[in-house]
């Protein structure tokens, strides 16, 4: 199998071996060693602001995302939030259920946001936060967040960046961009099985948690701060996934630090798009991630099809689109260990395939 979906991704063999052993127990010196150095990383990788922290929950990203909303937002608040697909959706009905009110800034399918689109939302209106997934996986399209950034500094609204899966993949600096939050998941580009997502919160988000009082046990992340101190949690968490995360942050740092691992994305995702120039198929979404290339057949051919003949008939994972665009949109990944040698072989199945 060579897996080119949008998460679980390929492993390195680093992590896999980790896989392979039992799960120690983690109430030690050794587990909160390891712990400790994973926020460090991350802190690193994320580019956060002088004394932010960062938690690690057990749940896939969407669990961070909930957490998110319910400690660092309160009713008081009036959030904008941008949806442009599925992801950007998630945040809207997370508002709704946990009574937080905000404006929607709604982007077709592959539009990128325009300073047009905020203005018109936000004319004679006053938020207090920001809410956007910096690359909405499910159409591919990447945000300009500079211009986010501006109008947020601007405005002085609290900025919460769901960078599940762009970090790691593309260019992110929590304290450039003024953002309070940034939340990852371990099965995107970090490259790790699923079960654990993070959550990075600068000094003004801390503050926030701390006066916050969410009717919730498990995601109480003043518990989870005050356990990460000592690189612990509250409750019992996917300790193996930790270790394996660990594994893959030191190798990123042994070879060069973020910037190396973003432009090996880059490089991955340049090779890819060059290659397809020969094929039935068009790019449709105005501002790309590294992480992902959204694609249309313009052939004729099912997206759909493409994708079940690619599994099927050669062992080959791309990512499927659900809903109105199954039969329109497939998603070739660039996450995880992948190689050239892996594009080439799905461009020769492509090319048979489309034929
Ligand atoms: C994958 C992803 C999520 C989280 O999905 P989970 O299935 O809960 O891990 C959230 N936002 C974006 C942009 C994603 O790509």
């Amino acid at each position: 199998m060579i897996n080119f979906t949008v998460g679980p991704v390929q492993s390195c063999d680093a992590v896999r071996a980790i896989g392979a052993e039992d799960v120690p127990y983690f109430r030690t010196s050794e587990f909160s060693a390891v712990m400790l150095e994973n926020e460090r990383l991350v802190l690193k990788f994320a580019g956060a602001p002088k004394d932010s922290k960062c938690v690690f929950i057990t749940g896939s990203g969407t669990a961070s995302m909930e957490a998110t909303i319910m400690n660092v937002l309160t009713p008081e608040d009036r959030a904008l939030v941008v949806n442009g697909g599925s992801f950007g959706d998630r945040f809207c009905k997370l508002c709704d259920i946990h009574n937080i009110p905000y404006d929607v800034i709604k982007l077709e399918t592959g539009r990128q946001l325009r300073e047009s689109d905020i203005e018109v939302i936000a004319k004679d209106k006053k938020y207090t936060a920001f809410i956007v997934n910096k690359h909405e996986t499910s159409t591919g399209v990447h945000y300009n967040m500079a211009l986010i950034s501006d109008y947020c500094k601007r405005n002085n609204l609290l900025l919460i960046v769901d960078n599940i899966s762009s970090f790691l993949c593309d260019d992110f600096n929590m304290s450039e961009l003024g953002a309070d939050v940034m939340i990852a998941g371990s099965q995107k580009a970090i490259a790790c099985p699923p079960g654990i997502s993070l959550i990075v919160l600068s000094p003004r988000a801390l503050e926030r948690v701390t006066k916050n009082d969410p009717k919730c046990m498990y995601f109480d992340l003043k518990d989870a701060l005050a356990n990460q101190l000592r690189g612990q949690t509250p409750f019992t968490p996917a300790v193996g996934t930790l270790l394996q995360m660990n594994a893959r942050l030191k190798e990123i740092e042994s070879a060069g630090g973020v910037a190396v691992e973003v432009s090996r994305a880059k490089e991955l995702a340049e090779y890819f798009r060059s290659k397809i120039k020969d094929l039935p198929l068009e790019i449709v979404s105005e501002s790309l991630s590294n992480a992902v290339t959204p694609l249309h057949p313009t052939n004729g051919m099912s997206a759909y099809d493409i994708f079940l003949k690619l599994k099927d008939e050669y062992g080959i994972w791309v990512c499927p689109n659900g809903g109105e665009m199954k039969d329109r949109i497939f998603r070739v990944g660039h996450m995880g260990c992948l190689n050239e040698t892996d594009y080439d072989k799905l461009l020769a199945g492509l090319k048979e395939i489309m034929k």
